[in-house]
């Protein structure tokens, strides 16, 4: 599984529709200061179910969508869709390419997709479970991440081994089956 397009828009400072495409393999995100290469990391934070404006360096939800500067007018909505390959099958649904989108507007509303059709939070957690890239997941690496690991209590760094060894979704299961 790799990513291979990021499509930005009304995200931070992703006024117009951008496509970003990558390949296999590593990719280098270079550009001077306040270009928007951390808004790129923090998009696909975004897309994978984050709930916390702090991670995403703002102080409120809102503060994703484009505010607008001196040129042009504030948008009322933030979209990012992420399309990865999915041929080698990690991803357990059963398609070569597999599209997520999140959409938010100024009011707070907002929904998720994949392949195009709606569904839950808990659909996009459940896709990326245990593939390392869910939004507690190793994929990205933020600043001061190595030393949290190094410094983190037991309990937490069991929980950071128990989503690599795999278990996180059998747990998440297990949790949903208790409830009903
Ligand atoms: P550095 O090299 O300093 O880390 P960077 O390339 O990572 O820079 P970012 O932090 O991604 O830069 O981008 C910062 C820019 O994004 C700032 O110019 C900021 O004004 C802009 N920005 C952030 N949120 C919004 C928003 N909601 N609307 C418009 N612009 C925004
Ligand atoms: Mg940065």
């Amino acid at each position: 599984m790799y990513l291979k397009t990021i499509e930005l828009h009304g995200f931070k400072s992703f006024t117009d529709r951008t496509k970003l495409e990558f390949g296999p393999g590593v990719s280098v995100i270079v550009g001077p200061n306040g270009s928007g290469k951390s808004n790129i990391a923090d998009a696909i934070r975004w897309v994978l179910g984050e709930q916390s404006a702090r991670v995403l360096r703002g102080s409120k939800m809102e503060d994703i969508i484009f505010a607008g500067t001196k040129k042009r007018k504030p948008l009322g909505m933030a979209e990012v869709s992420l399309t990865l390959d999915n041929s080698d099958g990690l991803l357990p649904l059963d398609y070569n390419e597999v599209t997520v989108t999140r959409r938010t507007y100024r009011s707070g509303e907002g929904e998720y997709l994949i392949n195009n059709s709606t569904c839950r939070l808990k659909d996009v957690q459940n896709l990326f479970a245990d593939t390392g890239m869910g939004s507690d997941g190793f994929s990205i690496i933020p600043q001061g991440k190595v030393d949290e690991i190094l410094n983190a209590k037991s309990e937490e760094r069991r929980s950071i081994i128990e989503e690599t060894a795999g278990i996180v979704k059998y747990r998440n299961r297990k949790k949903e089956a208790a409830r009903k």
